[in-house]
């Protein structure tokens, strides 16, 4: 391993789906700043191999052609990993697509796959790697929901449901893996600016954002970064089952979604 940090065996291992651009990559920076080996998996390898190796400390980043809502894909990717790094510390499901539309314009097909990446994935991904992180004596987990699964709102009838569950699926795995020293917590992000929200942000909603978040912006992949980590930190260790906003305010103020 090369790189300004020295890794060995027991140099702990954070896992980052979805960490190809935008809030996942920053998490991945995050994690190698702080000394963590990191394995970047995502479905785009186009766009996963070339942003793994610009990252600094290249050397202690294993990147991962994974799709998080195939079963037989997450088994074979997080096996890479232990092959590889020889244990996982730290997983962060942060895979994710958004539709914004509503009901009667959402299809079935559009319904079930951001279900199955959004839900599904983190599923699979904690059933691969808790067992791993249980025989080097726990770990912790984050899931990326978003402020869009703790109000309903128009647009965000499969996003939103499959954000709210993610939250639930966090605490049932929290009082669950708890109990065999795993931690696990949610981050829900406010508007952050990436690729997705270019996507799905139109100018109307942008407008609306800046109204109804009382620190008046958007966040960035970095703020999002920071408070993950801190979950996984020890600084965090006796923080289990919490989501914990990350949206300048929006949560606190109670105000409906654009
Ligand atoms: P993004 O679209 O920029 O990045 C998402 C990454 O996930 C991409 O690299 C994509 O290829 C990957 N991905 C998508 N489907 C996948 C799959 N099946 N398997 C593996 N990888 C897959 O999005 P982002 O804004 O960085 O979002 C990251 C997470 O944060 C998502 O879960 C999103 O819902 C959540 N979030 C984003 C915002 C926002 O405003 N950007 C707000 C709240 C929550």
């Amino acid at each position: 391993m090369t790189g300004t940090h020295s890794a060995n065996s027991s140099t702990p291992v954070a896992v980052v789906t979805g960490g190809a651009r935008g809030i996942g990559l920053a998490i991945g920076q995050w994690f190698l700043s702080n000394g963590y080996r990191v394995a970047l998996l995502d479905i785009d390898a186009d766009t996963l191999m070339p942003a793994a190796a610009r990252l600094q400390d290249a050397g202690r980043v294993l990147a991962v052609h994974c799709d998080v809502s195939d079963p037989a894909q997450v088994q074979s990717a997080i096996e890479k990993v232990e092959a590889h790094f020889g244990r996982i510390d730290s997983l962060v499901n942060n895979a994710g697509i958004a539709v914004f539309k509503p009901i009667g314009a959402t299809t079935f097909e559009e319904w079930r796959r951001v279900l199955a990446t959004n839900l599904d994935g983190a599923f699979l991904c904690t059933q691969a790697c808790a067992p791993i992180m249980v025989r080097t004596g726990g770990g912790s987990i984050v899931n990326i929901a978003s402020i869009s699964g703790l109000r309903a709102s128009t647009l965000r009838v499969a996003y939103g449901t499959s954000k709210a569950a993610l939250i639930h699926l966090t605490k049932q795995q929290a009082v669950e893996l708890g109990t065999v020293g795993i931690r696990v917590n949610a981050i829900a992000p406010g508007p952050v600016e990436t690729e997705m929200a270019k996507l799905v942000h139109s100018v109307a909603i942008r407008s609306d954002y800046h109204d109804v978040i009382p620190l008046e912006r958007y966040g960035t992949p970095e703020e999002i970064a920071s408070a993950t980590g801190f979950l996984c930190s020890k600084a965090a260790s006796y923080v289990n089952g919490q989501v914990l906003a990350v949206d300048g305010g929006f949560d606190a103020a109670g105000v409906g979604l654009p």
